[in-house]
């Protein structure tokens, strides 16, 4: 029992020291041993495939596809996003849906909004920020440019309400609900897509059409 204590103890020593260490490679950084990041990017990547979903290229693309009602503006009632540039303030309709989830969880526990540092991307976009912020993921690597992830910053957060996402994301992430990277500076948040017959519009396609 000792012996474990102390290997613990060590362990857990050693682990800022390791990842102090390899800082200045993003891939291989856990800030939060809840989120391991070693396999997470690739696994993003993969939900973006999974569901067929390509890069958005630039600003007018996504102009088209928030006119085609493929990605939905952000909610702003229990969720803060006035830091995002409004044609940036969109995402799918699913993560939508899980992003106001989370706010409307999070209001009702500290009766506060949820800041959102970021949400859709444009490849354009992805590949200014990646130039100069080493801890943005490449642009064909990065899903921001799917319009599947979104940015809560921590900067805003107590400890407690930092320990409350870090828990609920937790949860979350084990029942298979989301994928999330804990970066030094934010919480990254992919919603994965739920089993199609949760999902409002095929089921109405099936079931409501001819
Ligand atoms: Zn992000």
């Amino acid at each position: 029992m000792r012996l474990l204590l102390i290997l613990a103890l060590l362990f857990s020593l050693l682990t800022p020291a390791v990842a102090a260490r390899h800082k200045h490679v993003h891939k291989v950084k856990t800030v939060c041993t809840l989120f391991p990041t070693a396999g997470s990017l690739a696994r993003q990547g993969a939900e973006a495939e999974r569901l067929g979903l390509k890069r958005i290229q630039d600003d007018r693309q996504l102009h088209q596809m928030t006119a085609d009602g493929l990605l939905v503006i952000l909610p702003s009632g229990r969720a803060q996003v006035t830091s995002i540039a409004p044609h940036y303030r969109f995402l799918r309709p699913w993560t939508v849906a899980t992003l106001t989830e989370l706010a409307e969880n999070y209001y009702f526990d500290f009766k506060m909004t949820l800041f959102v540092s970021s949400a859709v991307r444009p490849m354009t976009y992805q590949r200014r920020l990646a130039r100069w912020n080493h801890a943005a993921a490449a642009p064909d690597k990065s899903v921001h440019p799917v319009g599947i992830a979104f940015d809560l910053p921590k900067n805003r957060l107590t400890k407690q309400q930092r320990v409350w996402l870090q828990w609920k994301l937790w949860y979350w992430t084990q029942t298979g609900r989301v994928i999330v990277e804990e970066e030094r500076y934010c919480f990254h948040v992919v919603p994965i897509k739920q089993d199609s017959c949760y999902d409002y519009e095929s089921w109405r396609d099936i079931h409501l059409t001819d």
